[in-house]
């Protein structure tokens, strides 16, 4: 494997090797000293053309628990106001010589283009509404952890799916990991395809809830609605919000999971976030070392 540029790339045994991997580099966390030496001498360049807190701290933090050299690059105050194309914003970082760029940028498929062009390795950190694979790569980590698999695992996946790159992700990767998924939205928050998904579809969430083992909330993206899809936040949150009533619903073993960031009171209830059940936390936590592996074997390490 050389780049990773979306969910539906991975085969079985690749995302299990990922897994794999990343339950080891886990390990590391507890230790006093959090470092290994496995990519000394090799510089990652963090590219990143929209905001972000998680995905870019834990991509560096990944990267300097292995001890490359990270370069943070955002387009915010770079030569990219001025102007310049991802192209050659992305040739001057490899004559500088990068060995691994993780890309976010508004633009879906920018990460496959820039793999055209530069020799290094080339990471999806999420591209418009298309892919984030690490995410759903964690989330299935998460998942393994918490429950003992991901096979055979009911997951339900709420929300703004039209817009998510988590859920488009997510449903490839738990496709391919043998779990059935279940989506709920408004059916104005559905891309248009979505029945050629591997994915069952619902609009009552309360229905569905019950027979779930794993309720994962979206966040609804304003930033990228350029139209009403919904009356009234109120109303959304009615029908499609996560309570602590709602939650009631869950089988007792259920976990609810969320990317991140929240938009508490919207799509999910403060009390829910916060409770046992919740992920979001552990889901930080993992994302770590889930990127730590994936830096690890694109960069050349055996998943021994
Ligand atoms: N942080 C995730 C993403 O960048 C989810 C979100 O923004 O709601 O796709």
């Amino acid at each position: 494997m050389k780049h990773l540029l979306s969910a539906e790339d991975l085969g079985r045994d690749e995302a299990i090797a990922i897994l794999d991997t990343a339950e080891q580099m886990s390990l590391l966390g507890d230790r006093s000293v959090k470092k290994l030496p496995t990519l000394r001498g090799r510089t990652v360049v963090n590219l990143f053309y929209e905001d972000s807190t998680r995905t870019r701290t834990s991509f560096e933090l990944a990267a300097k628990r292995l001890s490359a050299d990270v370069v943070n690059f955002s387009a915010r105050g770079s030569s990219v106001s001025k102007g310049e194309s991802l192209k050659d914003t992305a040739l001057t970082l490899e004559a500088m010589g990068s060995d691994a760029v993780v890309i976010r940028h508004p633009a879906s498929g920018a990460p496959h283009r820039l793999s055209s062009w530069i020799r290094g390795s080339v990471v999806n950190a999420g591209d418009g509404t298309h892919e984030h694979p690490t995410q759903a790569l964690l989330d299935a980590f998460t998942m393994r952890r918490r429950l003992g698999r991901v096979n055979d695992l009911s997951v339900t996946i709420v929300g703004d799916v039209l817009h998510s790159r988590v859920a488009r992700s997510n449903v490839r990767l738990l496709h391919t990991l043998g779990a059935g998924v279940t989506l709920v939205a408004p059916p104005t928050l559905l891309p248009v395809g979505v029945e050629t998904w591997p994915a069952e579809i619902s609009y009552d969430l309360d229905a569905v809830l019950p027979k779930s083992d794993v309720v994962m909330m979206l966040r609804v993206q304003a930033e990228r609605m350029n139209a009403a899809f919904f009356p009234t936040e109120r109303e959304y949150s009615r029908r499609y919000g996560l309570d602590a009533d709602r939650m009631a619903m869950l089988p007792d073993h259920a976990l609810v999971m969320h990317p991140g960031p929240m938009v508490r009171g919207m799509e999910i209830a403060s009390e829910v976030a916060d409770s046992v059940r919740s992920t979001v936390v552990e889901q930080v936590a993992n994302g770590v070392s889930v990127r730590m592996a994936v830096l690890y074997l694109l960069l050349g390490g055996s998943p021994e």
